[in-house]
Formats: structure tokens, C-alpha cells, sequence
């Protein structure tokens, strides 16, 4: 039956194509989980992986957590589906309560998708409306930053600034500028916590708007902390110069916080512990603490507004997914909420932050190791690429944590990228940075 299957290696690997990997590689040597529970993984063989990623940035309350697994399956039981444009189940109703009162405050607002990709391009759609809806209309442009990945959609491409994922996917987006990415090894390399070097890269939007005009601008979207580009702080004012810009201007602000939200940095949100409040905010992975699919894109008051505005039996908004609010995803949500609450979770990464920050700086002077960056229960270990074979070092590094140190870490490009759940302990954080040293000393 289908739970051996899950258990086995697979017959044949040949179909699957995978995603964001060397499918070649992977199949030569495949690195197979089969279940998971609290800190831990069990690959194929039976063998407990110490889970030093959340799974990928998303299962903040740890694997297999009984509240949200009962969720799951008694809703799977209840009500497997319902249809969601013109008809409801109560179950998105109750969630987006709930999301609504963990948010900054004029965040009331809560439109469902099933990821962090779909998350944004809702974003951009409902910033292009109601600048349209203002008789704004020409504010289309949209400003993203070197180095940020919102996701796979065109709409999340067209403002992500990560080369690879551009190349291909042709012209994109009219319009859309960067902002210069906040990573600066030259002068920062080695902080504790937040760098203290780089507020004054907020004013480059002011220079993108003397280009520009900010009457064409739409919105500035911006991780809080970027994930997926190596782990990327800002300097402390930087988010909150943003803001002002962004207000002298009309320009509406999205925080991407897909990766920063649900107690990664120790509140909520990433807006809460920053003390910035975005106009929009998108979520994903630890709403529903990876168990279902789920975004979430949140609008203010203000902007939601705008759009109920009109003849009530008008569509507000011509958008939405076949499973937006999907009964499964709600009812792990609120289950995951539940957990995050009863297990006060969202304090871990502050109780833990200090010997969190202690452990990771430990491995400076490891060889290769150019930089140690670390914030809330985020962490990230740089690595001097080899030459000629960018990547190569970083990849080798997490392929020796699977194999030899049963740890599941992230590595992008040459960065050791960490964000274990927020259950963990301090003998697991020793452990993961012992590993992890370990494997940093035998990678040449
Ligand atoms: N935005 C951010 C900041 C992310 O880190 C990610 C995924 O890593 C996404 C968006 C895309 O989310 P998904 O892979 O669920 O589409």
C-alpha cells in the first residue's frame, strides 16, 4: 500500500523532475526522508537527521506535531473541499481572524492562496488595482532588490534578484528596478546579530524615484531578512527609512515574510520585531507549519478600502485560486497557531537568540569561513567559493552534513544557510554547529 511505498526507495526516479536541483546528481546519490518527528527526520535507511532547516524554512513547531496532524485528518474526513469564489466553508473565515489579530495592527485584511509564490503575485495584482482603483493608475513599476527571491511566478521573478531564476523567463515584468542588496562582507563580516553598516542603502530608493518619478511607482517590495539570496540582515533604520520613503511618495510597501514570519525572529512577524508596518505582507511555510500548502497575502485597512468602494454585487477583485482557504490548509493552520501559542514558541528565538549567536560565532576561523551572520533563529555561515566553481564548496558542505553528519542544513551558493524549528534545545544547537564544524574542517 501506499504507506510502504513511502517508506521504499523508489522503483524508478526517472519521471520525477525535481525542482531547484541537479536532478542528475540527486539521482546518482539520492538522499531519501521517509518521516519525520520533533527536531528529527528518518532518511530511507532508518537513519535520524538532525533537522537544522525547518524542512525548508517551514515547520517552525518541529515534524509531525499531534495537534495539526489531528486537524488534518479529522478535516480531511469533514469537509475534503469546498468550491471558494461564491461560497464559503467557515474554517478561512476563522483563519483570517486569527491571522488578522497576530499582525500589526491595520493588517485586517487576509486573501488566501497555496504559496509563497502565488502570496506575491497576489500582492503585485492588488497593488496595480488599487493604485488603479485611486485613479492612479499609472503606477505600475514595481521595485524589488538585488538578491531577493519572491518566489517563481512571473510576478515574483520580475521583482526577485537572483540571476538564475531571471535568465530564463524572458522579458518579465516591464518596468521593475532593484534596489542595491544590503550584504556587505567588507564592513560587516562577523557582526553579532544585526550589521551595524548599511541604513544609508534605504536612500537608494530615493534614487530610483529621482529616475523614475514616484507617480509611476506602484510598490517596494522587501524581505525583512532575505532567505533564499544567503541570508541577508539589514543594518538597524534601514526598513524604517523605507517606510518613511515610501510614505513621502505614495508608494505602497510589501514586506515578502514568507520566510520571517511565525517566530523565526522572535515575534510574530518580522514587521513586530523590526517595529516597521508594511501595507501589505505576504506569508507561507510556517502558516500552516509545512504540513499544507498554504499562503496568505495580508492588506490593510486602508488599502483593502479602496476596494469596497463599489456596488456591493460587484466582484471586488477578479482573482483567486481553486484552493484558496482549502479546508485542509485552514484547519493546519489553526492547529498550527494553536501550537505556536500553548508552546509560546514565538519567545524561542529571543530565550534562544544569545547562545544561539555564541554557538554559530564559534565556528569563525574555521577554514574558508568568510562571514557568520545570525538573527533571531536564523543563521548563516559563509564560505569562500573556489575558484572558478561558485557553489561547489557550499553544496559539498550541506552533502557531507546529510551523509556523514546525519544534520539537514540549507546551502545557497556558498552559504550555509540555518533555520532549525523553534523547538529546538541547546544540546541540538551544540550539536548542529559541532556537525557542522566538522564538516566545514573535512570539506577541502
Ligand atoms: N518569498 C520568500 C521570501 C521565500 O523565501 C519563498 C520561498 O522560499 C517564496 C516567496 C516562495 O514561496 P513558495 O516556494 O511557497 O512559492
Amino acid at each position: 500500500g501506499l504507506s510502504s511505498l513511502s517508506q521504499q526507495r523508489p522503483v524508478s526516479m526517472e519521471a520525477y523532475w525535481m525542482p531547484f536541483s541537479a536532478n542528475r546528481q540527486y539521482k546518482a546519490a539520492p538522499r531519501l526522508l521517509v518521516r519525520a518527528e520533533g527536531m528529527y527526520y528518518h532518511d530511507v535507511d532508518d537513519r535520524p537527521i538532525l533537522d537544522a532547516a525547518a524542512g525548508l524554512w517551514c515547520c517552525n513547531a518541529g515534524h509531525a506535531r499531534p495537534r495539526i496532524v489531528q486537524a488534518i485528518q479529522q478535516q480531511a474526513a469533514t469537509l475534503d473541499f469546498a468550491p471558494p469564489f461564491q461560497m464559503g466553508s467557515p474554517l478561512p473565515f476563522v483563519l483570517a481572524q486569527r491571522l488578522a489579530a497576530l499582525a500589526p495592527a491595520p493588517l485586517n485584511h487576509v486573501f488566501f492562496s497555496n504559496s509563497g509564490s502565488e502570496a506575491v503575485d497576489t500582492a503585485m495584482k492588488i497593488v496595480l488595482a488599487y493604485h488603479r482603483l485611486r485613479g492612479q493608475g499609472q503606477r505600475t513599476r514595481f521595485i524589488g532588490r538585488e538578491k531577493a527571491y519572491h518566489g517563481v511566478g512571473f510576478g515574483g521573478l520580475s521583482i526577485g534578484g537572483l540571476p538564475n531564476n531571471r535568465k530564463d523567463a524572458g522579458p518579465l515584468l516591464a518596468g521593475s528596478d532593484f534596489l542595491r542588496h544590503t550584504l556587505d562582507l567588507s564592513r560587516n563580516a562577523f557582526s553579532r546579530g544585526l550589521p551595524r553598516h548599511g541604513a544609508e542603502l534605504a536612500e537608494d530608493l530615493e534614487r530610483l524615484i529621482a529616475l523614475h518619478d514616484a507617480s509611476t511607482i506602484a510598490a517596494v517590495f522587501v524581505e525583512p531578512i532575505a532567505g533564499s539570496g544567503g541570508v541577508i540582515l539589514p543594518a538597524p533604520g534601514y526598513l524604517q527609512r523605507l517606510r518613511e520613503i515610501c510614505d513621502q511618495h505614495g508608494i505602497v510597501l510589501v514586506f515578502d515574510e514568507v520566510i520571517t514570519g511565525f517566530g523565526r525572529v522572535g515575534n510574530a512577524f518580522a514587521a513586530q520585531r523590526f517595529g516597521v508596518t508594511p501595507d501589505l505582507m505576504t506569508l507561507a511555510k510556517g502558516l500552516t507549519n509545512g504540513a499544507v500548502p498554504m499562503g496568505a497575502t495580508l492588506v490593510s485597512d486602508a488599502v483593502h478600502a479602496a476596494f469596497m468602494q463599489g456596488p456591493p454585487g460587484a466582484i471586488e477583485l477578479f482573482h483567486g485560486y481553486t484552493y484558496s482557504g482549502h479546508p485542509l490548509a485552514c484547519a493546519a493552520a489553526l492547529a498550527t497557531l494553536d501550537t505556536y501559542a500553548e508552546e509560546h514558541l514565538f519567545e524561542r528565538a529571543i530565550e534562544l537568540g544569545d547562545y544561539w549567536q555564541s554557538a554559530l560565532h564559534s565556528l569563525r576561523g574555521l577554514p574558508h569561513v568568510i562571514d557568520i551572520r545570525n538573527f533571531g533563529l536564523i543563521g548563516a555561515v559563509e564560505l569562500a567559493p573556489r575558484k572558478d566553481a561558485p557553489g561547489a564548496r557550499g553544496y559539498e558542505v550541506f552533502e557531507r552534513c546529510f551523509r556523514d553528519g546525519s544534520l539537514l542544513v540549507r546551502c545557497t551558493g556558498d552559504v550555509i544557510a540555518l533555520s532549525p524549528p523553534l523547538i529546538i534545545d541547546k544540546a541540538q544547537i551544540d550539536r548542529i554547529v559541532e556537525i557542522l564544524g566538522d564538516m566545514i574542517n573535512a570539506t577541502g
